[in-house]
């Protein structure tokens, strides 16, 4: 890994001292920063989380969690709680120019967690605050970060505490061996690093929303989508009876121009609420009867927000000692709910890593890989959600005609379902260039992708498992299939044998996945043996012959390769992970 670096770079991630007052500061405590905060804090890492409001907000913004980030939430540990209050979102009815499409279904995704869910920003952020909480960590609100600066060893932050409600305020400056910028839009972190931030405000639209009852002629238990010629709009179930409705009208330069909340907008950076100017239920109301072409009944609104956004990402996403994670580094129009699950998942990304590498099990280096695997999802994102933007939320006449005419046949294919349903839950996102990627082979996820589930039996005690429990008890998984002939039994077991020698003492548990369990008592010791009689798992990674995957903390493959690979993978854990002793 070192050799990946510049000289220069080397130098700038350098060990990290120990002299420093914590290993990390995070600065801003919104649902990026508090995910960053659990996965450190659960590795042992001596983490700060500040934060310069004085409470969460208890409004529901960002309502979807996609099911990969469930994923990455489950391992944070939060997802128990979360599945108990939040709301299944199964199937999106689509109104397209006048006419009823079909429905985009999100259910029954090959996942502990099948489906997208619905349940407030506030509410999540609360179930992981919580969850810091018992970890032992407070986040320190009415904290704000004001100055950061940058050298070889890590960052040193000025900081002020304030008393609500008082004059009081007092100053600390804070030594870290890494600093986070997780706060948001107009981060402070970014702006030291001078990063770019480049993009634009998409000009001529604003969003209203509600998150109050409705009653209507159609059914619930489902969310609803309508594009028109004057606009679109979206009414998505929230727990507890609520519905989110979400309108987007024109937004007409000279009138809504001159409010103080419009000026405010047209200086920020990323989705600016005009709070001078929250709309009424009775304007929400007015413009939905009017793109659903329905009556409706709107009562007992919980928020109401008039709002407009922008795209815009950082040329990258570290430097040094810093990094940026979420909102700070990428803003996007909420096509599909994606600016939040894209946050949480760079969180994800970087919280395993920073530990290892602060721990010393890995080499500095792997942290470029953060910058190299997170840049291109959230560039891809932002092309993505601009091109859905302006091809499906705003398309010309001639692509209305083709989704009126051709709409119903399309949604109803398979490959459509398939390639919605992968795209909105983020199950494509892969890391193919990351140089913690290596692929030599082999069938099913290459290295990069996500890691597939599967079940199997647990020699031993019989328990069925699935390979997504298995990842969530562990740090690296390491898969070693047989294939489904066990021709070549004798070399599996050699190579396994090496593998359990070379990765002791190291985070890896390592599975022997068999077709059959009467070869289980020549197995290895310190291996655990899955017994794969229906092939799922065999099928799943489409393995015929002995094949080995690598799984990383975050349930990526990085490395895939067959047994013949064997010296290349030994390369690849000496490259990954620092020398013991
Ligand atoms: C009205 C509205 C509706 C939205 N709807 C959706 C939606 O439907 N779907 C979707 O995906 N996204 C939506 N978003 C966007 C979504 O809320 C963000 O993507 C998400 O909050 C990003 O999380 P974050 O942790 O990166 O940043 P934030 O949530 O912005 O958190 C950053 C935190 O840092 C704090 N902070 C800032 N500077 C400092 C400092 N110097 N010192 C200390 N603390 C600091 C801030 O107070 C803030 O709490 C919406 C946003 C808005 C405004």
């Amino acid at each position: 890994m070192e050799t990946m670096m510049s000289s220069n770079q080397t130098k700038s991630l350098k060990e990290p001292s120990r002299a420093a007052s914590v290993d990390v500061l995070i600065i801003g405590a919104g649902p990026v920063g508090l995910t960053l905060a659990n996965e450190l804090v659960r590795r042992g890492v001596r983490t700060r989380i500040i934060e310069k409001q004085s409470s969460i907000r208890e409004v529901s913004k960002a309502l979807i969690l996609h099911v990969r980030t469930q994923e990455a939430l489950n391992r944070v540990g939060i997802m128990t709680a979360a599945v108990a209050e939040a709301r299944a979102m199964r199937e999106v009815v689509v109104h397209g120019y006048g006419k009823h499409i079909g429905s985009w279904h999100l259910d029954g995704i090959e996942s502990p967690f099948p489906h997208p869910l619905i349940i407030g920003q506030n509410r999540t952020q609360h179930l992981l605050n919580d969850a810091l909480r018992r970890r032992g960590v407070e986040v320190e609100w009415n904290t704000e970060a004001l100055e950061v600066t940058l050298d070889d060893q890590g960052a040193t932050v000025e900081i002020r505490h304030s008393e609500p409600g008082s004059m009081q305020v007092s100053g600390e400056t804070v030594r870290a061996d890494y600093v986070i910028g997780c706060e948001g839009s107009k981060s402070l972190v970014r702006k030291t690093l001078g990063l770019t931030f480049e993009g634009e405000r998409y000009s001529g639209e604003q969003f209203i929303q509600a998150d109050c009852k409705l009653a209507w002629n159609l059914p619930n238990g489902r969310s609803y989508l309508f594009l028109t010629t004057d606009g679109y709009m979206m009414a998505i179930e929230m727990p507890n009876g609520f519905v989110r409705i979400f309108i987007s009208i024109p937004d007409a330069a000279g009138t809504t121009h001159q409010t103080v909340g419009q000026l405010e907008a047209e200086n920020s950076l990323g989705a600016a609420e005009d709070i001078s100017a929250e709309p009424t239920l009775d304007e929400i109301k007015s413009h939905f009867e009017r793109l659903s072409g329905m009556k409706v009944t709107l009562s007992d609104p919980v928020w109401l927000a008039r709002y407009r956004t922008s795209h815009r990402y950082a040329n990258q996403f570290s430097g040094g000692r810093a990094f940026v994670a979420g909102d700070s580094g990428h803003v996007h129009v909420p096509i599909g709910g994606q600016g939040m699950n894209t946050g949480i998942q760079d969180a994800f990304n970087l919280g395993w890593k920073l530990a290892g590498v602060i721990q010393g099990e890995y080499p500095p280096s792997l942290l470029e890989t953060y910058n190299q695997e997170r840049h291109p999802v959230a560039e891809g994102l932002i092309k993505g959600t601009d091109l859905a933007y302006k091809g499906i939320l705003h398309p010309g006449e001639i692509k209305q005609r083709a989704v009126r005419l051709l709409g119903p046949f399309v949604v109803r294919t398979d490959t459509a379902q398939t390639f919605m349903r992968n795209t909105l839950e983020e199950l494509t996102i892969a890391y193919p260039h990351s140089a913690l990627t290596e692929d030599h082979g082999g069938g099913g996820p290459r290295a990069g992708e996500r890691c597939p589930d599967a079940h199997l039996v647990r020699h031993g005690d019989q328990r069925t498992v699935r390979i997504s429990e298995l990842l969530q008890d562990a740090e690296w998984t390491l898969l070693l299939f047989t294939g489904t002939h066990l021709n070549a039994w004798a070399e599996v077991l050699a190579t396994g044998t090496e593998l359990v020698a070379r990765l002791s003492g190291r985070p890896v548990a390592v599975h022997l996945v068999v077709p059959t369990a009467s070869v289980a008592a020549d197995a290895p010791a310190g291996v655990s043996i899955l017994i794969d009689a229906l092939e799922e798992a065999h099928t799943k990674f489409a393995v015929t012959t002995p094949t080995v995957h690598l799984i990383r903390p975050d349930n990526h493959v990085g490395f895939r390769g067959r047994l013949q690979a064997g010296a290349e993978l030994k390369a690849y854990i000496e490259r990954v992970f620092r020398p013991r002793g």
